[in-house]
């Protein structure tokens, strides 16, 4: 907690639904901490611990960046989903996170669902992303991945003078929720697009649904010919094995904690030439949908804040140049300035 900044991290456990949960609040100075709750069979309690310190941090970044008006936090919850989620085992965990009075928001990550959401708000108000027809924002996907198509355009337009995509390949790694999404925002822009997956049956939906795109193996795919990477399935694909691969220009996917470690891959991809756009700017168009939930849903007012992306990928851009520093940096140094700023407005009346 000292070495990452933390503000609060609460356990909690009921032995009668099995639940046990680590709701981790990294930073409250902009707003309530809002971030999904992740239900994953963790080794130990040592590994769920460090997930949630980790992506909670994650989330002040991302919805500072974005101009939202949340702090940072994410709930981890220990065990097997298929043999654990029930009725009662989320209304528990529904009123623990009530326990915390609105310090901490959560809404659906890995392995939860829109329907969970809905039983825990059966016990709390403190819960977002809500299906539709509870009067909810539904499924964050398709505006995730329109963010991660407008910061691609962004950095296209940094890495060839112009936002056009159509005259470039773009490999998708991951055809899930947001990747398929992807895929068609780039298909509609007659973008050639490479797709790669471990999951057979989404490669397959994928085909059916835009027969242009080209099924890629999934192994040796930095050995392939592409302009822009689009990492939308996991984290830490970036690294050093791959970044020597590499002969992409641009790095622009949905992923969470895409560089394997910040502070040795921001400068080799710098060193390579390689454009990163950092992932919690790029990938922030779910958390700004769940955001305006919060204030009563309109779906062209989230678009409209999604698109922001674009113009904030040049800034950083810019101030990563301007500064000489990796771009994952100058991103973070603009989240930094915002909630400091921000700290010192309110002293005072
Ligand atoms: P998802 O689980 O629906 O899709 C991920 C896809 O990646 C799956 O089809 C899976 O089979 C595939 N995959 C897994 N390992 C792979 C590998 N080694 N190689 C190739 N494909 C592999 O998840 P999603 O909701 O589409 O999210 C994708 C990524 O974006 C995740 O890292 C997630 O944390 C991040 N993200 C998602 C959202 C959102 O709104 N869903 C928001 C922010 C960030």
């Amino acid at each position: 907690m000292q070495q990452m900044g933390h503000e609060q991290v609460v356990y909690c456990q009921d032995p009668h639904t099995g639940l046990k949960a680590i709701i981790a609040i990294h930073n409250t100075t902009l707003g309530p901490s809002l971030g999904g709750t992740r239900l994953w069979n963790y080794n130990n309690h040592e590994d769920a611990l460090i997930d949630a310190l980790r992506l909670s941090r994650g989330m002040t970044y991302k919805s500072a960046i974005s101009g939202l008006n949340l702090g940072g936090g994410k709930a981890v919850l220990i065990g097997d989903a298929a043999k654990l989620k029930s009725e009662a085992y989320w209304r528990r965990y529904g009123k623990f996170v009530n326990s915390l009075n609105g310090k901490y928001i959560t809404a659906e990550d890995v392995n939860t669902s829109a329907k969970d959401m809905e039983f825990i708000g059966m016990e709390t108000k403190f819960v977002t992303g809500l299906p539709e027809f509870a009067g909810g924002s539904g499924d964050p996907s398709p505006f995730t991945a329109y963010g991660v198509y407008t910061g691609m355009k962004a950095a296209a337009k940094n890495a060839w003078g112009n936002d056009s995509l159509s005259d470039k390949t773009v490999l998708v790694q991951g055809a899930g929720n947001v990747g398929q999404y992807l895929i068609g925002y780039l298909v509609k822009e007659e973008v050639r697009v490479l797709v790669c997956d471990i999951n057979e049956d989404r490669l397959k939906t994928a085909k059916q649904k835009y027969p242009v795109i080209e099924v890629v193996a999934n192994d040796d795919i930095f050995d392939l010919e592409f302009d822009i990477y689009a990492p939308c399935a996991l984290g830490a694909t970036v690294n050093s094995d791959s970044i020597s691969k590499m002969k992409c220009h641009v790095i622009a996917g949905a992923a969470n904690n895409q560089l394997a470690d910040e502070n040795i891959h921001g400068p080799m991809l710098v060193e390579k030439g390689i454009i990163y756009v950092p992932d919690f700017l790029i990938n922030a168009g779910g958390i700004i949908n769940i955001s305006v939930e919060l204030e009563g849903y309109n779906k062209e007012r989230a678009l409209s804040i999604v698109e922001k992306i674009y113009g904030r990928t040049l800034e950083i851009f810019a101030l990563a140049e301007q500064e000489n520093v990796p771009t994952q940096f100058a991103a973070m140094r603009i989240a930094e300035k915002r909630i400091k700023d921000i700290a010192n407005l309110r002293v005072g009346i």
